[in-house]
C-alpha cells in the first residue's frame, strides 16, 4: 500500500473501485464532464456517484473541528454544502440519479446506497451457486 498524501479523496476513490470489483459491478466511467464532475458515472444507468470527504462535506460522523481558523472552515464547508444541493439538483432535473457516499461509508465497505441504486446486480447475494 502506498501512502496517498495528496487529497485523501483519492483513496476513497480507490476503496470504491475495489468495492465495485469485489461486487462485480462494471459500465462505470471516471473523469466525467458532467456538471459538478461526479467521482464516477454509470453512463447506461445514469447514476452519478460522489465520493464525499467527510471533512470537506460537513458529514458529522466524527467530530472534526479544527480549533484553528474555525469560522473559516466553517464557511468553507457551508459552501461546500451548499454547491453539493446545487449539482445534485441539476443532475436529477437532468436525469441523473444522484448518489452521494461518505467517505466513511466507503472505508467501512458500507454499500447500501450503491445498491439502493440498483447497482449490484445480486450476484453477490449467494442464492445459488449449484448449476
Ligand atoms: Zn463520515
Amino acid at each position: 500500500m502506498k501512502a496517498v498524501k495528496s487529497k485523501g479523496n483519492r483513496s476513497t476513490e480507490i476503496k470504491l473501485i475495489e468495492i465495485f470489483k469485489f461486487h462485480h459491478v462494471t459500465g462505470w466511467r471516471r473523469n466525467s464532464n458532467l456538471v459538478g464532475h461526479p467521482d464516477f458515472i454509470f453512463p447506461k444507468n445514469q447514476i452519478a456517484i460522489f465520493t464525499d470527504g467527510c471533512f470537506w462535506h460537513g458529514h458529522n460522523c466524527r467530530n472534526v473541528n479544527p480549533s484553528d481558523n474555525a469560522e473559516y472552515w466553517q464557511n468553507k464547508i457551508k459552501r461546500n454544502k451548499a454547491r453539493d444541493k446545487a449539482i445534485t439538483k441539476e443532475l436529477t432535473q437532468k436525469g441523473w440519479k444522484v448518489v452521494r457516499i461518505w467517505e466513511c461509508e466507503i472505508k467501512k465497505g458500507k454499500v447500501q446506497k450503491l445498491k439502493a441504486a440498483g447497482l449490484f446486480s445480486g450476484k453477490e447475494s449467494g442464492t445459488t451457486k449449484n448449476a
